[in-house]
């Protein structure tokens, strides 16, 4: 059985120029709600559409348009709450946040500071093999996205696109309880993995649909034991929010870099000013964006628009029916019910659809053996091309009969690869092909004895050094797979060659 038990979290130990520093990072994760209408109205959320074509009146804050909820959008931000074994509050507000917003004519956005539509959760962050971690989620809340402002058309004018105006969003804010870089961007990877498998977010970074608000601050070693004994914030060091990462790997680095300049300062007699941070790729470095806002700056108060919502535990407990099983979940069953190594299980895991292609080929079929096909051919293959599993030119079906035909011994491994590589390219059943084209392994132990008896006769002088070096076995071995074209049972030639030999 699969140990999900998890180490208490690994601080990364950054050696000062006085001290040694930990790091103590908390992410507030945006992720887009799947939903093919925005939050408050019934617009259209498809991405690439012409520039305010998706835009109702509500959006463009038409006056006297009012907003309604969208219920599709609740459930989704419940099915998540489910996902992350989080608390659903039965009842939940949203609030209005006063700011000025050029893509947001509303000038305010709404969100949910008071009552968030769910509670405390957590997330198992994998680190590696055996070792994970679980990061506590603190609260999810739902709220519009605002326009995109496009400075780069003109040189005198900007312009303004509401299409992702009122788009419903989630903000999943964890606890600080992230202690380095890679785990930082792991919590993210693990994250979305639970999203996309749920369905409530397609997790596309490149496109914005999933961004993070990175905080980090540095303590030294034992101060971050106290916060956890107290829960009390004043035993870790002032925070800077690095804001909208969408790469693991900037999330990385603009932790180190943020670290560092943290510690330069504070080893310098001087204090980390809490302030909002962007973090630049090209020079590798976060720079001040505004110094740190606080709630009470934004003259939050509840939306007079809208009635609080309050749902049922009923339809909570119907949404919870429809859960799909879950990443770690389905990664511990396959390493019970098909003896995968944990890796093989998370690679397979990793997308739902690899996990449900993997588990159609090993039906009836080994297990071990399906998953190094799948993992080393298939996605080896299907890399090669740039293609998706939902591309894939084998279907499961097929790759499943050729695992099984290696399987019966009716082929060797060294065939299959031909004889994948058919399929790949030509499509086909497998059994037929292996059929029609001769691939057949040689079992017939007379027919292999007679091709070693071959080679033996053909080459004397081998004989001799073989019989002094009986290491040299292997060439006899090499010779008769060559002359049967490959075909030859290789376990039965090298038992024959070293009987013949000795
Ligand atoms: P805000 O909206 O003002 O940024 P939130 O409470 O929404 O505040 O989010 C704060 C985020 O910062 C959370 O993810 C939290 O875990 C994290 N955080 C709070 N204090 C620290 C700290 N000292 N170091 C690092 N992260 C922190
Ligand atoms: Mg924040």
């Amino acid at each position: 059985m699969l140990d999900l038990s998890f180490t208490a979290p690994e601080p990364k130990v950054i050696a000062g120029a006085k001290h040694d520093w930990e790091l103590v990072i908390g992410l507030e994760v945006h992720a887009q709600v799947s939903s093919n209408a925005k939050l408050f109205s019934g617009a259209s959320t498809t991405f690439g559409a012409e520039p305010n074509s998706n835009v109702a009146f509500v959006d463009a804050a038409m006056p006297g348009m009012l907003p309604v909820i969208n219920e599709f959008c609740v459930e989704q931000a419940v099915r998540t709450g489910l996902g992350l074994k989080a608390d659903i509050n039965l009842f939940s507000a949203f609030d209005r946040k006063n700011y000025f917003y050029p893509d947001l004519p509303q000038g305010y956005q709404i969100s949910q500071l008071y009552h968030p539509i769910v509670g405390e959760g957590e997330i198992i962050v994998d680190m590696a093999p055996g070792v994970a971690r679980k990061v506590r989620v603190e609260r999810i809340h739902l709220e519009q996205d605002a326009g995109k402002s496009i400075h780069d058309m003109d040189p005198n004018m900007s312009f303004v696109d509401l299409n992702r105006t009122g788009v419903a969003l989630m903000e999943i804010v964890s606890r600080p309880d992230i202690r380095g870089p890679e785990e930082a961007a792991a919590y993210v990877v693990k994250l979305r993995q639970i999203l996309r498998y749920l369905g409530t977010c397609d997790g596309n970074m490149q496109n914005g649909n999933l961004r993070a608000d990175v905080n980090v601050s540095i303590c030294r070693p034992g101060a971050y034991e106290k916060y956890q004994e107290t829960q009390d914030f004043s035993h870790l060091g002032t925070r800077c929010e690095i804001k909208n990462m969408n790469s693991m790997r900037f999330i990385q680095q603009a932790i180190e870099y943020e670290a560092r300049r943290q510690i330069a300062i504070v080893e310098d007699g001087g204090e980390v000013v809490q302030e909002t941070r962007l973090y630049d790729p090209d020079k590798g470095e976060t720079r001040s964006m505004r110094s740190k806002e606080e709630a009470h700056d934004y003259r939050y108060f509840p939306c007079p628009d809208l009635l609080p919502l309050e749902i049922e535990q009923g339809w909570v407990d119907d949404i919870a029916k429809t859960l799909p099983e879950l990443p770690d979940e389905k990664k511990a069953r396959f390493v019970t019910e098909f003896g995968l190594t944990e890796y093989d299980a998370s690679v397979l895991t990793a997308e739902a659809e690899n996990a449900a292609y993997f588990e159609k080929v090993a039906d009836g079929n080994d297990g071990k053996l399906a998953a190094n096909w799948v993992i080393n051919e298939l996605f080896g293959r299907l890399k090669k091309d740039d293609k998706d599993i939902t591309d894939s030119p084998v279907s499961p079906d097929q790759l499943g009969a050729i695992v099984g035909l290696i399987k019966k011994g009716d082929i060797s491994g060294k065939i299959a690869k031909d004889l994948f590589e058919i399929v790949y390219t030509e499509g086909g059943d497998p059994a037929q092909i292996v059929e029609d084209r001769g691939m057949k392994q040689v079992t017939d132990l007379g027919a292999i004895e007679a091709a070693v008896e071959q080679i033996i006769a053909d080459n004397p002088a081998q004989v001799e050094k073989a019989k002094q070096n009986p290491k040299l076995a292997g060439w006899f071995v090499g010779q008769v797979m060559k002359a049967t074209g490959g075909k030859a049972n290789p376990k039965a030639v090298n038992e024959i060659v070293a009987k013949k030999l000795a």
